[in-house]
């Protein structure tokens, strides 16, 4: 067992037995609390990252639920959900590599469709490249990819498969990593350890920049890029309290009726 496994290990061992004594005697008193999941967090765990080739590191803010394994992003979009009731609708929705949390959220809700889908991940309904799908044209009223298309060489192609397989009317929640205005990728860069080192993780293909916005125009897309903490408007204490202080930008991408 590596020095990463083990820390794991104990977090999680550590939280567990928080969680058991408040189930069992009611104490302590959880200062935190996961709207994914909606339960309460005696301590959040640290996100371990791919760095390539094999290694990992252990990032040293926790973010992460130890019930649900939900990261800041998730919980976020948990509470926008809730904000605009749109589970209270009946859509087609497809969730790309899908969230345990999340997954259980849509699971739960009382909609017309709902399915899973990723190239590589264990347990989804449908194992599909993003970059060539095998869905109908106009099959779904709601998209969720997050944290997806940054780790696509061919993104155009993967965009424009989300624009073909969105209904018209439909939305497309796209969120990705963004540092700055301008996109940065070579496709020179092949190695994890290189990649870990220009774009952030080992299996990264590029940093979005804002631009990302003309990207998904070019598919198709009506776009609106919003910063959805601002968006959720919490007071401080609701944000320490559910460890959501990191602003995430999401973009609406809708396909028009015509
Ligand atoms: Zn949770």
């Amino acid at each position: 067992m590596n020095t990463v496994q083990f820390q794991r290990k104990v977090l999680r061992a550590l939280s567990q037995c928080a969680f058991l004594s408040e189930k069992l005697i009611g104490i302590p008193k959880s200062r935190y609390y996961c709207p994914t999941c909606s339960q309460n967090v005696f301590s959040w765990q640290p996100l371990v990252r791919d760095i390539g080739d094999g290694h990992s590191k252990l990032e040293k803010s926790p973010r992460i639920c130890p019930h649900c394994k939900s990261l800041e992003r998730t919980r976020l979009f948990s509470l926008y959900l809730a904000k605009y009731r749109i589970l209270e609708t009946q859509l087609d929705i497809l969730h790309f590599a899908p969230e345990k949390g999340l997954e259980s959220i849509f699971r739960a809700a009382n909609i017309k469709g709902y399915l899973t889908t990723d190239l590589f991940m264990p347990n989804v309904d449908k194992v599909e490249d993003i970059t060539k799908m095998s869905f109908p044209d106009n099959a779904f009223d709601l998209i969720y990819c997050s944290n997806v298309l940054e780790h696509i060489e061919d993104d155009k192609a993967a965009m424009s498969e989300l624009y073909r397989i969105l209904r018209p009317g439909g939305q497309a929640i796209i969120q990705v990593p963004i540092i700055g205005e301008t996109t940065y990728e070579d496709p020179n860069i092949r190695s994890e350890t290189e990649r870990y080192k220009h774009f952030g993780q080992g299996d990264h293909v590029r940093v979005y920049g804002t631009d990302i916005e003309e990207r998904l125009t070019s598919a198709g897309f009506d776009v609106s890029p919003f910063d959805i903490l601002d968006e959720l408007d919490l007071t401080e204490f609701e944000k320490d309290r559910m460890n959501i202080k990191r602003h995430e930008l999401i973009h609406r991408c809708l396909k028009q009726s015509r």
